[in-house]
């Protein structure tokens, strides 16, 4: 699509105070694709005044009016499917098969989803001699990363046009194309004016504007740790409630009766899918000791059908990562495995053959790796794939939760229930079970250094309300 050089503010295209430009790259070209507007805290005031003006009238609506805006949107999406597609893989380096069936349906179904829990929800209950309306808490801002563009912005955006309030975003430097889409089809969905403000811009200026700023009821954020952190502390200190969606090392565990060849096979697809820029990915699969050299085996054998490739293919199952930065990111976690004594058996930091253009990673496996490595502990954020192993279920239990993060994990098991009685135990948001598919009306959220805060479905809308009690 054509990028926009204007910020979309109080229902038009507007040009941006500042005179910066963000320059968008194709990661599997190089070449510079778009320019957008690099907002300033200027911008970001003047987006968040217009979503303040907004804020009574939207909040005024009837849920159910809510609800058809909603359904309009997500119809709006889905006459761009394609082109969301076609966009996600420009910016991003997403494969077009995946970018059609993930980063294009996935946010498709959401907006349809909060347009069904808008019209069902009960925004008011009864306790006792108490009536509890559940109220829209004010102006959001939402900051939103680049990994899974349009959903992390869908995820936000559409439970809080839900429950009655109004939003800024900001959305991530590397992919703003697909975000500036996402205000055309917030524009044909015939949203009122400054009910849906974007300010596109760098994080450290148009983010920590919008972060800070006292218009600003909540801050939902989803991105790194460190400026989780940041943002957790600014509102700490406005006593404003905060979203934080960080980052994962999710371990997948292998438990000894478990399908192996597929659980293998499953478990390194997660972790390849999107070049493995997926916060909620298993990067940790944990293996009894007596099938532990045949699940290495088979890993390093699955990993080997993820050719790095031209994201436009339609065949193409691995594309580059997103940018310079992040493949140097990558490759030095690769580097830092093999001086920590990790076995490589499939991958390595040297780029892929045929690719001296694009940000491409081989497909990396690491086996011997221990849990106190630095490829255990931290989020790489890239395909590669570390193997544990472990004695009995006590250092199986043990190993999952040794991390700071608790985002997401999966448990095979002969049986459902072994395999849900050993999640029971497992620090972290979400567990499939014997390779159970991702649900878009479930909790989302991580324990521990992973977040606060729940998205998707009706945890996702509570979100964005507060609670008044009336005693009657
Ligand atoms: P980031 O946290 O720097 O960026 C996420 C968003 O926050 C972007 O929109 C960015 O502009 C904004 N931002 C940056 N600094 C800010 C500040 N000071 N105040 C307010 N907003 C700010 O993440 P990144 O640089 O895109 O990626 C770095 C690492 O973060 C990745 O390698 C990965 O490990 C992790 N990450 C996690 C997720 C996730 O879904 N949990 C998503 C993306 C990245």
């Amino acid at each position: 699509m054509q990028a926009h050089d204007a910020l979309y503010r109080d229902g038009a295209w507007r040009p941006a105070v500042g005179t910066g430009l963000i320059e968008v790259t194709n990661p599997a070209t190089e070449e510079v694709i778009g320019r957008v507007p690099a907002g300033t805290a200027e911008d970001v005031d003047a987006a968040v005044r217009a979503a303040r003006a907004a804020l009574p009238g939207w909040t005024a609506t009837a849920p159910a009016d809510r609800a058809a805006r909603l359904a309009a949107l997500g119809e709006a999406l889905a006459a761009r499917r394609e082109e969301i597609a076609a966009t996600v893989s420009a910016e991003l380096g997403a494969p077009l098969s995946f970018s059609r069936a993930v980063h294009a349906d996935l946010p498709i179904a959401v907006a349809g989803s909060y347009a069904t829990i808008a019209a069902e929800y009960a925004f008011e209950e009864r306790i006792g001699n108490s009536r509890v309306l559940h109220e829209p808490i004010g102006v959001v801002g939402a900051i939103t990363p680049w990994n899974y563009p349009l959903h992390q912005i869908v995820a936000k955006v559409a439970p809080a046009l839900a429950a009655g309030c109004t939003v800024v975003l900001k959305p991530a430097e590397n992919t703003p194309l697909v975000a500036q889409l996402f205000a055309e089809a917030v524009d044909a969905a015939g949203l009122p004016a400054g009910v849906f403000n974007l300010v596109t811009g760098y994080g450290p200026e148009a983010g920590e504007a919008l972060a800070g700023h006292a218009g600003v009821d909540l801050v939902s954020f989803t991105g790194s740790t460190a400026v989780g952190q940041r943002i957790g502390a600014l509102a700490g200190a406005a006593v404003k409630p905060v979203a934080l969606e960080l980052g994962g090392k999710s371990a997948n565990v292998i438990l000894p009766g478990a399908d192996l060849v597929r659980a293998v096979k499953v478990g390194v697809a997660n972790v390849m899918a999107n070049s493995g820029q997926t916060c909620s990915a298993w990067t940790r699969m944990l293996v009894d000791a007596d099938r532990y050299d045949e699940a290495v085996a088979l890993a390093a054998e699955a990993a080997a059908k993820y050719v790095p490739g031209d994201p436009s293919d339609e065949k193409t199952r691995l594309g580059p990562v997103v940018s310079e930065r992040q493949r140097e990111r990558v490759t030095g976690y690769i580097d830092q495995g093999v001086a920590e004594g990790a076995r490589l058996v499939a991958g390595g930091a040297d780029a892929p053959e045929g690719h001296e253009r694009g940000w491409y990673v081989r497909p990396t496996v690491f086996a011997d790796v221990t849990p106190g490595m630095t490829i255990a502990q931290e989020e790489i954020f890239g395909p590669v794939l570390t193997l544990l192993k472990y004695e009995d279920t006590e250092e199986a239990v043990r190993i999952a939760n040794d991390t700071v993060y608790g985002l997401s994990g999966a448990v095979w098991a002969a049986g459902e229930e072994e395999a849900v009685a050993f999640a029971r135990r497992l620090e972290t948001g979400q567990v499939d079970i014997n390779g159970g598919r991702f649900n878009p009306l479930a909790p989302f959220g991580g324990y521990k250094h992973s977040g606060v805060g729940r998205e998707l479905g009706t945890h996702g809308l509570a979100e964005y309300l507060q609670t008044k009690s009336l005693q009657l």
